[in-house]
């Protein structure tokens, strides 16, 4: 059976590990600190068999040099000059084969041009991606890319869980709530993230079916959101990617009411 455990890193990372025995070695997904994993494989008295990263970003990849000092264990992931340490360069169609853990390997550029989600047994590692309740910034892809890479999340099972690398959850619906207001699905999402958050839980994982509902960025075809997103722009915008690229900035200049 395979578990999935969490650790927190910065403000608002997170470091998945993924074990398939309660005991042997694990693979650590996106280390952008080595500290916190260091702390964990200890309590845990678990050791680090691999590392898995979806994008070059440091906040995912700070910590694999500290982890892997004597380059004892395979670290997979985009071929990148920025990531001289990758040992297994993972593309679109690769599979992860390693520690009786085995993953897919999705290619879904947007936020970086070469990044890549991870999708096992019912659910996905979609680091800057998809988030709860949104997506990454653009910041090498383009909209149609997004779009596309989406889509193909989209087209897992529903009931397939997300793991996302930020808790920017409660920041995310809001911000859907803005393209959204009468969306029930999202209203109730919103409250039960606040309330996550005061409590100190995380909102992460989510399912792809509530994202379906409730994520703008996978809603780009429902009329309501086409529609808010072309009063935004000021001019018809057709379903799909144009609708994207621009829900995309609209969010990236909103501010939450009352700052931050
Ligand atoms: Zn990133
Ligand atoms: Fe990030």
């Amino acid at each position: 059976m395979l578990t999935i455990d969490r650790i927190a890193a910065f403000s608002d990372n997170y470091i998945w590990v993924l074990s398939s025995s309660g005991d042997g070695p694990t693979m650590v997904v996106d280390p952008g600190d080595a500290a916190p994993v260091r702390r964990w494989l200890q309590d845990q008295r678990r050791e680090l068999g691999a590392i898995l990263i979806t994008h070059h970003h440091a906040d995912h990849t700070g910590g694999v040099r500290e982890l892997n000092e004597e380059g004892r264990v395979p670290v997979l992931g985009p071929a990148r000059p920025e990531l001289p340490f990758v040992t297994d360069q993972l593309r679109d169609g690769s599979r992860v084969s390693e520690l009786g853990i085995s993953l897919e390997v999705l290619s879904t550029p947007g936020h970086t041009r070469d990044h890549l989600s991870f999708v096992g047994d019912g659910f996905a590692l979609t680091g800057d991606t998809l988030f709860a309740g949104g997506c990454g910034r653009l910041f090498e892809g383009t909209a149609e890319q997004m779009y596309a890479s989406l889509m193909r999340l989209a087209a897992l099972p529903p009931a397939t869980k997300i793991y996302c690398g930020h808790e920017y959850t409660a920041a995310n619906l809001a911000f859907a709530l803005e393209v959204e207001p009468e969306n029930a699905a999202l209203q109730e999402r919103l409250q039960r993230a606040l309330a996550a958050r005061r409590e100190g839980r995380a909102t992460v994982p989510s399912t792809l079916a509530v994202e379906l509902a409730t994520n703008p960025f996978l809603r780009c075809g429902e009329a309501a959101v086409f529609r808010a997103a072309s009063r935004f722009a000021g001019y018809r915008l057709s379903p799909g990617p144009e609708t994207l690229a621009v829900v995309r900035r609209w969010k990236d200049g909103w501010t939450p009411a009352g700052g931050r």
